[in-house]
């Protein structure tokens, strides 16, 4: 079983950190050349890419032609991940339209720009690719506070079962990752210790998911061994959707 990507090039977005930074170690673990693209923390994606002998890039995934221009300066992608995303969480009646647009954009339209741009750089003549979308329990489940966020999460689901089916004949996957809830810069402040705690209880598997624990479900999917996957979306929240 193959998990060997060392011909491989990769672009993580927001590689830099949280769940991105332990996608693009996993990633680079299993020899890919990993592109850490960022919007804002060029610190924080710097020091990844050094640590893995990758490359950090500027790239503010809602913006069309920053993502055309990163894709072709950085030429064939094999393996792409969406991971790129963020939150404004408000019940919809103190909702705003910006609220809505914002995380529209950074959490779905973003899948479309870089999807579309590595597919026509160089993946569909490739004949062979990775792409997994950064979904969330959420998309699948709704959360009161973040219909913003659930509709763009689900609509990644959507978007990666087209892909899929449009893509599948070129070899390339296309699939998603719904994490539960992970401790990291999104998530701290919009949850109390109280109210993770509560989250830890009704978990079977009893304990926080980490970041790696996301990672590792990302890096199979990338992996030449699930090449028989596709459109497929892969819960990673220790039972507690269920
Ligand atoms: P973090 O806040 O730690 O990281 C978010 C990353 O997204 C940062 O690297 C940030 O880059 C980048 N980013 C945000 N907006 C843009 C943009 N416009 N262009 C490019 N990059 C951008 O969050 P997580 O690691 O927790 O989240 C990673 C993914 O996992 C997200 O898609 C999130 O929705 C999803 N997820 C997270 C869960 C959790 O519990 N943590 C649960 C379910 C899903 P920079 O800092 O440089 O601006």
């Amino acid at each position: 079983m193959s998990h060997d990507l060392s011909d491989k090039t990769a672009l993580v977005t927001g590689g830099g950190k949280g769940i991105g930074a332990a996608i693009s170690r996993a990633l680079a673990g299993m020899g890919a050349n990993v592109v850490v693209a960022y919007r804002s923390d060029s610190a924080a994606a710097e020091q990844v890419a050094h640590e893995i002998e990758g490359k950090a890039v500027r790239c503010d995934v809602t913006e069309q032609a920053e993502v055309e221009k990163t894709v072709k300066a950085t030429g064939r992608i094999d393996v792409l991940v969406n991971n790129a995303g963020a939150v404004r969480d408000r019940l919809l009646l103190r909702m705003t339209a910006a609220d809505w647009d914002d995380i529209i954009k950074t959490d779905l339209t973003a899948a479309f720009h870089t999807t579309k741009a590595v597919l026509a750089e160089g993946m569909l003549r490739a004949r062979w690719g990775r792409i997994v979308n950064m979904s969330s329990v959420v998309g699948i489940t709704g959360n009161p506070g973040q219909s913003n966020y659930a509709a763009a999460k689900a609509g990644l689901i959507g978007f990666t079962k087209a892909i899929a089916k449009e893509v599948g004949s070129r070899s390339i996957t296309c699939n998603a990752v719904a994490p539960g809830y992970v401790r990291t810069e999104l998530t701290t402040g919009s949850l109390t210790d109280d109210m993770v705690a509560e989250l830890v209880k009704f978990t079977p598997l009893g304990r926080e998911g980490t970041a790696e624990d996301v990672a590792a479900a990302v890096a199979f999917l990338c992996s030449p061994a699930a090449g028989f996957i596709t459109g497929h979306v892969l819960v990673v929240d220790g039972g507690l959707s269920l």
